[in-house]
């Protein structure tokens, strides 16, 4: 099975994804742990991605596509995967499709995450995460055990530099203008379940995987 998360940023795709895919024996491909692995890397891509990433806007379509194709078709994606924050715009739909009928592959479920603007706000402004494992806190609805350290792994957690108020309500104005109207690209094509991702984590979760047996 192949599945996509939609929704703004702060919406919970992030959360979500690694619980579904954990689950579901998926592998997680989020567009933007795989950016920010390429910028740690000081790789060229990583180089010419980090202005776009540093203002909230976003990059390129032929290096998304590009990238996040390399990674459908790597054998550990054969089992299925879960994309997470790509596609983004039209074009890179429009590209993933191309690629994926190319291939024989589709996209099983789609699954849009609703949430209000101020309530995403409220989550990016609080977010923290674990550089070395990518798990995911909240300063209040999901707080570590130890203040400023991953349950996990122990290690110190950071906050990203774009989660900063001006820079996430960018985010929001691009989401809205650029990646909203995948919401109805993907309904026309019958793909498309909604779910609301203004609820406890773990409400999310049981929505979702319902969501994927419909
Ligand atoms: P995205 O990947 O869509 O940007 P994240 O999964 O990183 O979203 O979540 C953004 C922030 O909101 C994180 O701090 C996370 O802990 C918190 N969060 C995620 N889901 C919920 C929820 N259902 N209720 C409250 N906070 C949540
Ligand atoms: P969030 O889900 O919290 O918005 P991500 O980690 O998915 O954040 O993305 C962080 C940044 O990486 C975006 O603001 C954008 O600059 C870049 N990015 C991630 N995915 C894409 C994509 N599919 N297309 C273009 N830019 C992307």
């Amino acid at each position: 099975m192949n599945l996509m998360l939609l929704g703004p940023p702060g919406a919970g795709k992030g959360t979500q994804a690694a619980r579904i895919a954990a689950d579901f024996g998926l592998l997680h491909l989020s567009s933007g742990d795989i950016l920010r692995a390429e910028r740690k890397g000081q790789t060229e891509l990583g180089r010419k991605a980090q202005d776009y990433m540093d203002r909230g806007a976003l990059v390129p379509d032929d290096l998304i596509l590009a990238m996040m194709v390399d990674h459908i078709n790597r054998p550990e994606a054969q089992k299925g995967f879960l994309l997470d924050g790509f596609p983004r715009t039209v074009p890179q739909a429009e590209g993933l499709d191309q690629r994926l009928v190319a291939s024989g592959k589709r996209i099983d479920a789609v699954i849009n995450i609703v949430v209000p603007d101020a309530e995403v706000t409220r989550r990016l402004t609080g977010r923290w995460s674990c550089p070395k494992d990518g798990r995911i806190y909240h300063e209040v609805f999901s707080p570590p055990a130890k203040i400023g350290v991953c349950d996990d792994c122990g290690t110190a957690l950071t906050r990203r530099k774009d989660d900063e108020p001006g820079v996430v309500s960018q985010r929001l104005v691009t989401y809205h203008t650029e990646t909203e109207p995948l919401v109805e690209y993907y309904g026309r094509r019958g793909v498309l379940r909604t779910v609301d991702g203004s609820v406890d984590a773990d409400v999310v979760t049981a929505s979702i995987k319902k969501a994927c047996k419909e």
